[in-house]
């Protein structure tokens, strides 16, 4: 996970940080940007498994997807 990698609309303008998420758990995230010129927070392992590919502006269409 390098500064520059690009997954899907999101491009990592970072180095990966630890933080907890809602469960407790710590978990990888990195400060993304977004084509559509928003900056998000995304989780590492959800980029690597394609489950994150926008900061939100493409949900309705990952919505469907399951999860
Ligand atoms: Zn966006």
């Amino acid at each position: 996970m390098r500064a520059g990698v690009r997954f899907g609309r999101l491009r990592v303008l970072g180095k990966p940080f630890w933080s907890e998420n809602e469960r407790g758990w710590r978990e990888a995230n990195t400060v993304c940007e977004c084509t559509c010129g928003g900056v998000y927070v995304a989780e590492c392992r959800e980029l690597q498994k394609g489950q994150t590919r926008s900061c939100g502006c493409l949900s309705c269409a990952l919505s469907r997807t399951g999860r």
